[in-house]
């Protein structure tokens, strides 16, 4: 397989970085290439601006605003973004949601929530999984009783990432509740519709991503149902292999090789550079191969999606990626040396914030912040040991 760029492309990557030169504010690069989650102003400040220059949506068809590049272009899209620092925008709106709205979606939800993704006004946030309902996601049982033009919903969402900034839900419910994934319907959800709760859960960073929302009698509009009553699975399915098909987030974990050979270089233990430790710089050979064969895997899982790939590539990447992205961040804290043991707090929502952080070098906050949220790659979008199943059952023909 040749993946050498044609001029054309090469033209499209130099255009790419030079809109990047100009446009990507200095602070935004800063706080977008540390380990920590992004924050949602600058998130909405930077879509704004792709949204102005056209780029909004790579991923999306030009009829819905989308800029109908082709795989590839996208890709070298996202790795100069990732490289240069750029916050990480809207993966929910923009590639898991936003895909199955346009595909699935009446004329009325399209024109009401496709423009707010693209604009950065519109974020996602996933209801998908419950305290008994993860891997075995359809056995989920928050409860929606159609009266009149309205849903009632009752129930308990966990793991929620996001739900306490974002700007809609898309939740599945039970409407038939004598069946299993055919009882299931997709609602898209306001989190400030009276009767929801929404309590944060703090993970072993100390930061705030993750939340439970509790539904006591919402009243969800029946406009807000995507597609048909008791098709919800169909969604939720389409929904989660977006997520898994951009789970191995090549251009974020090039952006973390580099972080690492930066601080390999920079950072001594025992009156030497860490990158010239016995044995330190084939570790980090290693990641740099098994980053550029995943980087290949994607590039074939994209061509060969838009030819009807047979393969369950979005499970593929999940695992590598997942994996991938744990060894990274494991060799960046151990290249980190004494500042590799504190954890440096999150600075949360406040762009402005000015940690009380103590004295170290500028690469050193969010490293271990980012590293233990990662423990939990292997879990999210699908826990791997599930996948394993799902790869071994295509491949055995089970
Ligand atoms: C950081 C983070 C962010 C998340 N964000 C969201 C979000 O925004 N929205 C949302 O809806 N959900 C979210 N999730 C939830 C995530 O999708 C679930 O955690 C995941 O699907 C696993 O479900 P569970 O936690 O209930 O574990 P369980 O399903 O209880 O699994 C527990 C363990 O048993 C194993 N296991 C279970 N079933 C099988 C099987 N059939 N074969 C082999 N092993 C099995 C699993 O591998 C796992 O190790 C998030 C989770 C995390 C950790």
């Amino acid at each position: 397989m040749d993946f050498k760029l044609d001029p054309a492309d090469e033209a499209f990557r130099q255009e790419v970085r030079a809109f990047l030169k100009e446009n990507l504010p200095p602070d935004l690069a800063r706080r977008g290439a540390c380990g920590f989650h992004p924050i949602r102003a600058d998130q909405r400040r930077w879509q704004r601006t792709l949204f102005e220059r056209g780029w909004g949506a790579p991923n999306w068809p030009v009829e819905y605003g989308g800029t109908g590049w082709s795989h590839l272009r996208q890709f070298i899209f996202d790795e100069e973004c990732a490289l240069a620092g750029a916050p990480a925008t809207d993966n929910g709106g923009l590639r898991m949601f936003g895909p199955v709205i346009y595909t699935y979606a009446g004329a009325e939800l399209k024109a009401r929530l496709l423009p707010g993704i693209l604009k950065g006004e519109l974020y996602w946030g996933q209801g998908f999984s419950e305290p008994g309902a993860g891997s075995d996601l359809a056995a989920l049982a928050t409860r929606a009783v159609r009266d009149g033009d309205e849903y009632v919903v009752n129930g308990h969402k966990i793991w929620t990432t996001g739900a306490h900034t974002c700007d809609i839900i898309g939740l599945l419910v039970k409407t038939n509740p004598e069946a299993k994934q055919r009882g299931i319907s997709f609602l898209c959800v306001d989190p400030a519709t009276p009767g929801i709760t929404v309590r944060p859960i703090i993970d072993i960073g100390e930061a705030h991503s993750l939340n439970e929302v509790f539904f006591d009698n919402v009243r969800v509009p029946v406009s807000n149902l995507l597609g048909e009553e008791n098709k919800g699975w169909t969604y939720a399915k389409a929904v989660l292999e977006n997520e898994r098909a951009t789970s191995a987030e090549v251009p974020l974990n090039k952006r973390k090789l580099a972080q690492l050979r930066h601080i390999a270089m920079h950072e001594r233990s025992d009156g030497c550079r860490v990158i010239d430790l016995p044995g330190f710089a084939p570790r980090l050979a290693q990641l740099e191969v098994d980053l550029r064969a995943l980087e290949w895997l994607t590039l074939r899982a994209l061509t060969e999606k838009s030819e009807g790939a047979v393969l369950p590539y979005g499970s593929l990447l999940k695992v590598r990626g997942s994996e991938l992205v744990q060894r990274i961040g494991e060799l960046t804290v151990e290249a980190l040396e004494q500042y590799g043991s504190y954890l440096y707090a999150e600075p949360g929502e406040d762009p402005d914030a000015k940690p009380d952080w103590p004295p170290g070098p500028d690469y050193a906050p969010g490293v271990v912040a980012d590293f233990m949220y990662r423990r939990a790659a292997t879990i999210y979008g699908g826990a791997n040991e599930v996948q394993r199943t799902i790869i071994a059952r295509s491949f055995l023909g089970l």
